[in-house]
């Protein structure tokens, strides 16, 4: 439930229906707005009785979230999140931010290759896993906080903020150490304890859709991240299982729009992981950006064809490049642009 409050209310006046919500056993979270205060109430697990709180002075409305996730529903905050993760970099605004780079972080030579070359193309921040999910145990896992090192690297070297996976608590502390945003991958989108556990951490986070999670799941996953006190989450649609096997799975294109309705969250698309085969990558990602995607995820490896994880998806260095040109015009055309390169970066510096 959220408490609107009068223009102008008086801050005593957004104390009292404080007390009062927590007076009735719940939690409440005062909001401040350009044009006025509201104070949403958490904690509850279905209606609340809001008659007391109605009749208190100052207060102009309450509305009933009707939705089951709370505080990322469009209702509990009608304007866009904008989530910052580096200084001159944003999710969420008019800007769609180029994230690219390889699966796996393989050597350090690998990873500053591959950041030089997706920030030359244009991408403004670098992906790459040092904690690998991988379907079997025998596949490679990742070089774990090597990985993380060589990525703090590549960050110093470009200027382009890091984006990369943890798959259980520790790995998310050393992520939150040394990268810019924790991405929790399809396969633990579920993980309910590593959801509150990086909603008590300092650092943005990015949720991919589960292989076959509803988008009512997805966002209700975010609730959690939300719930335990970190406003900072990206949604990120990634592709589901279907019967079909000519893909790898099937990028719904759909829930762009269906969560920017539902949601005030930036949603991004992953259309490498989204079909699975290289050809498909690129007019999905260019299909992406025209839905209204707030930034796409896209593997690129310096050399595909030695790549130690998912190289038949990644995309050829020259084949990025012109991906991000494409962009550009397509961004353009519905009045948004391309991400342009971080401050302090390297390729900022030669603009
Ligand atoms: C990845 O981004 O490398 C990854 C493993 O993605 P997903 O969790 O979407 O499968
Ligand atoms: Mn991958």
């Amino acid at each position: 439930m959220l408490v609107v409050m009068r223009h102008g209310a008086s801050q005593s006046e957004i104390d009292a229906v404080v007390a009062v919500i927590e007076e009735m056993g719940y939690e409440a979270r005062p909001m401040p707005g350009a044009q006025r205060t509201a104070v949403g109430l958490v904690g509850n697990d279905g209606r609340v009785d809001a008659s007391r709180i109605e009749a208190l002075s100052g207060v102009a409305q309450v509305i009933h979230v009707t939705q089951p996730y709370k505080q990322v529903s469009r209702e509990w905050r009608p304007e866009n999140t904008v989530v910052k993760i580096a200084p001159g970099v944003s999710v969420g605004g008019n800007d769609v931010v180029v994230i690219a780079g390889p699966c796996s972080v393989e050597s350090e030579d690998q990873i500053i290759t591959a950041a030089r070359l997706v920030r030359d193309a244009g991408a403004t921040c670098l992906r790459g896993g040092a904690f690998k999910p991988r379907s079997s145990p025998y596949s490679f896992q990742g070089l774990g906080r090597r990985g993380l090192e060589f990525l703090a690297l590549a960050r110093q070297e470009t200027g382009l903020a890091v984006v990369t996976e943890a798959m259980d608590e520790e790995g998310a502390e050393l992520v939150a150490e040394y990268g810019d945003v924790i991405q929790i991958g399809a396969r633990n989108m579920q993980n309910y304890s590593l959801l509150r556990f990086v909603g008590k951490l300092d650092k943005p986070v990015l949720l991919k859709r589960g292989l076959a999670a509803t988008i009512g799941e997805l966002l209700l996953s975010a609730e959690y991240v939300l719930a335990a006190g970190n406003p900072n989450v990206i949604l990120c649609e990634r592709g589901v299982r279907t019967f079909d096997t000519v893909t790898r799975n099937m990028l719904d294109l759909t829930a762009i729009p269906i969560v920017q309705g539902l949601s005030h969250l930036p949603i991004i698309a992953d259309p490498s992981h989204g079909t699975g085969v290289r050809d498909k990558v690129i007019p999905m990602a260019r299909a992406a950006v025209a839905a209204g995607a707030h930034g796409i995820l896209v593997e690129v490896h310096p050399n595909p064809e030695r790549a130690l994880s998912d190289g038949a998806q990644s995309l050829y260095p020259e084949q990025f490049a012109q991906l991000v040109r494409e962009l550009r015009s397509i961004a353009g055309a519905i009045g948004r642009r391309v991400a342009p390169a971080p401050e302090g970066s390297t390729a900022a510096a030669r603009v």
